[in-house]
């Protein structure tokens, strides 16, 4: 644990995005914005909306053009927002009952958002933080307030109770060297966004940001969640010396493009995740082991109906194309996190123990069979395989398998038959069945992050239960290595595609348990391969043996890093 001296001060937050930086800090002041009062209230709000609109829709197309398609998507539905009926009608009724423009806007937001928090969706209580962000705009907008000064000359930590999307996308990469934010949590914004630029980001470090100003020097890791503000000389010593290994590692990464790596003499592949269009360009451009994991969710959300079959078979066709190894499709894992409007079961009191994932196949039976066929033909172009997500008994994979024959039957198609059909193992009832499951699997795949939050009971989205969401937990590691174990007996292949996946510690020991495939992001792919590539495989079992023994996720990775440190 990072301690405090007179002159530092080292902090623990969550490491959201990869990397570690050292740099001066630009602190982000949280500015205090006073709406004036206007002759015509409900017509200077509905102008300034329809600014914000344009101004939103604009960066939105500036961000896109740049590459940056996650900020692009954010800041699209930010935009429709600022025009949706919901907030001019909430702020017209309260000025229509005598309140002034700055009481009805912050009113309206507020409840708005606290409407969606309390909707108990996860989904949608991000959107209200989206909410605050464009209701803030307008209200910068009519108070005359001008945007933070981020164009700071020279590269920086950028230190903020909390940035928005709209800022994050409108830096330079060039000019930031790293995140550090008092609130949020993995799935943040600012996170999403320092993914993409490439920049190491700590979130969540409480009121310790108030700790440093303008121009002090920061150290950060964003994969450990340490931050030195005002490092001494053994910290800076600490972390430059972890620049230069992680400098490292992105050189051993390009050495490793395009080729096989082995754990001792068996190969294991380091395939992409791939969630849109942007993902599938990106696994292509580094040469992944194929895809571990097409998540199918993109064509089917934000939209009012399901796609089409052969828009599905489009994109399916398009990513089998694209490798000479699997390409493996998830069906949609719908509910839980991502709800469609057209699908999900209404009132849940707790979608992710609900209609969740496979769950909700027979419900809608003919959008799944659609997606079936649109796989099935898919594999025509490649060597495509078939996965279903939130399986938890042995009895829905036989349901599922007979459903999927019947479908290639009706086709009738030679490729459509060969396509391996397998389970996601997210649910401990799964991991703890796994022989019995893999009499009808072709492979299994575990989903770390649902295996983690249901084996601890902690909502992944819950910001509070962070520390909780650790995959290298020993209860979770046992449960990975129960199911390594039991693919190997039934000579099926089994790998990782969470997030943990692409965590080194964690990596080495699903390799020292005989996982055959790691699927990470595509970024990470080549990472992951320097790293599995250094591993001396002999003492790997004992450490996996000692891992799942400890009393924490802490002293579980310890008991890797012994091993790996060893090799
Ligand atoms: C998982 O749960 O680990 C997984 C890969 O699926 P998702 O993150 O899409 O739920
Ligand atoms: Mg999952």
């Amino acid at each position: 644990m990072p301690e405090q001296s007179a002159q530092q001060l080292a902090v623990q937050g969550i490491g959201a995005a990869p990397g570690v930086s050292i740099g001066p800090a630009v602190v982000l002041d949280v500015v205090e914005v006073v709406v004036p009062d206007l002759p015509n209230p409900a017509e200077a709000f509905a102008a300034a909306t329809v600014e914000v609109h344009t101004e939103l829709a604009k960066l939105s197309a500036t961000a896109r053009e740049r590459g940056r398609e996650e900020a692009a998507e954010v800041l699209e539905a930010q935009a429709q927002m600022a025009e949706d009926p919901m907030l001019t009608g909430a702020v017209e009724e309260k000025l229509g009952s005598g309140m002034s423009l700055g009481s009805a806007i912050e009113e309206a937001s507020a409840e708005l958002s606290a409407m969606l928090r309390n909707l108990d969706d996860p989904y949608l209580a991000a959107r209200a933080a989206d909410i605050e962000e464009v209701v803030d705009r307008v209200a910068c907008n009519l108070a005359g307030v001008p945007p933070r000064q981020l164009d700071v000359g020279e590269p920086a930590v950028f230190v903020a109770v909390s940035l928005t999307a709209a800022e994050t996308s409108q830096m330079d990469p060039e000019q930031v060297l790293g995140f550090v934010t008092e609130t949020g949590g993995p799935t943040s914004h600012v996170v999403i966004i320092a993914r993409s630029m490439g920049v190491p980001a700590v979130v969540g470090t409480g009121e310790s940001v108030n700790a440093i100003t303008t121009g002090e020097t920061v150290t950060l890791d964003g994969q450990t969640g340490e931050v030195v503000f005002r490092p001494d000389e053994t910290s800076l010593a600490d972390f430059s010396a972890r620049v230069e290994r992680y400098e490292a590692a992105i050189v051993a990464a390009e050495s490793w493009r395009g080729r096989q790596v082995n754990f001792g003499d068996a190969p294991i592949s380091v395939a992409a995740n791939v969630a849109n269009q942007a993902d599938l360009d990106r696994a292509i451009e580094e040469q992944a082991d194929g895809i571990g994991l097409l998540r199918t969710e993109f064509l089917f959300l934000d939209r009012p109906s399901p796609p089409s079959e052969e828009e599905q078979y489009e994109f399916y066709a398009k990513a089998a194309a694209a490798f000479d190894a699997p390409v493996v499709i998830r069906t949609i894992d719908i509910g839980g996190d991502k709800p469609a409007e057209y699908l999900t079961i209404p009132g849940e009191e707790n979608p992710f123990l609900g209609v969740r994932g496979a769950r909700l196949y027979h419900h809608h039976e003919e959008v799944f069979e659609t997606q079936i066929r649109a796989v099935l033909r898919a594999a025509a172009h490649g060597d495509v395989w078939m996965m279903a997500p939130m399986i938890s008994t042995v009895d829905e994979i036989i349901d599922l398998r007979a459903w999927v024959k019947r479908v290639a039957a009706e086709l009738g198609s030679k490729d459509a038959d060969r396509v391996p059909i397998g389970a996601m193992v997210e649910v401990p009832a799964l991991a703890l069945t796994v022989d019995a499951a893999a009499e009808h699997l072709d492979f299994v795949s575990i989903g770390s992050n649902d295996l983690t939050q249901y084996t601890l009971a902690a909502d992944r989205m819950n910001e509070d239960l962070g520390h909780l969401q650790d995959a290298m937990h020993p209860s979770v590691v046992a449960l990975c290595d129960l199911v390594a174990a039991g693919a190997k007996r039934a000579s099926i292949s089994s790998s990782v595609c969470g997030l943990s996946a692409a965590d080194p510690v964690a990596a080495a020991a699903y390799a020292a348990m005989g996982i055959d495939k790691l699927s990470v992001s595509a970024s990470m792919v080549n990472l992951i391969k320097a790293s599995v590539s250094e591993l001396d495989p002999g003492p790997g079992s004992d450490a996996v043996s000692s891992a799942i023994r400890q009393p924490s996720a802490v002293a579980a990775r310890a008991a890797i890093d012994a091993w790996r440190a060893s090799g």
